[in-house]
Formats: structure tokens, C-alpha cells, sequence
């Protein structure tokens, strides 16, 4: 099942005026946010982008930026790595995350 998070909020910001289309950012990202076309790579849905920063880490020329670590994505990847609640200490409420 492909999940998506809330819409119009994540921060992954893509140049591909810097991009040199090695695919590293295709390899690394777990929701297939990337593609190449033309030997540039290419958001196809940024909605669905969790903001783990494995791209942006990975990426050999600076091309991609995302506040990783923060928020509703960060909430939801601590929960996952330490099998407890997944809080990120906002006022949303049971619909938060
Ligand atoms: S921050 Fe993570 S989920 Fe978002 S595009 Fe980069 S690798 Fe994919
Ligand atoms: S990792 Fe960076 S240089 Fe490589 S394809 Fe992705 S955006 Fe382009």
C-alpha cells in the first residue's frame, strides 16, 4: 500500500539545475518520490515524501533539500523504529500523524 502524508506541507525541495542524474536519490528513497527522465531526476509525487533526509544525505551535488527530522514524518519514523506511539508533541489531536 503506498501511504501518503498531509499535502502541500513536506519541505523536499529538488534543483535539477544541479542534479547530474546519478540515481542515487532513486535508490535511497523508500517511497519512490524520484525518477529520472532525461538524466534528471524528477518529484513525482512530493506528497508522499515522510521527510526521512535519505535523499538529500545521498545526493553527490547538493540537489535536494528537506528539513528531515521534524514533525508529523519524523513522529511517524520514531514510532516505527521504536515500536511505541508515535507522538510529535502537536495539538492535532487523534488525527495528528
Ligand atoms: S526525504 Fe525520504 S521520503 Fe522524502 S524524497 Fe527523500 S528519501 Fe524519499
Ligand atoms: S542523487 Fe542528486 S544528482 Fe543524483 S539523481 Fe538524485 S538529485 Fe540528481
Amino acid at each position: 500500500m503506498k501511504h501518503r502524508y498531509l499535502n502541500n506541507v513536506t519541505t523536499l525541495c529538488l534543483s535539477t539545475e544541479k542534479c547530474i542524474g546519478c540515481g542515487k536519490c532513486l535508490e535511497v528513497c523508500p517511497h519512490e518520490i524520484f525518477a529520472l527522465v532525461e538524466e534528471k531526476a524528477m518529484i513525482k509525487d512530493k506528497d508522499r515524501c515522510m521527510e526521512c533526509g535519505a535523499c538529500a544525505v545521498n545526493c553527490p551535488v547538493n540537489a535536494i533539500s528537506v528539513d528531515s527530522g521534524v514533525g508529523c514524518a519524523a513522529a511517524v519514523i520514531m514510532g516505527w523504529l521504536s515500536g511505541s506511539e508515535r507522538s510529535c508533541d502537536c495539538s492535532g489531536g487523534e488525527e495528528c500523524c
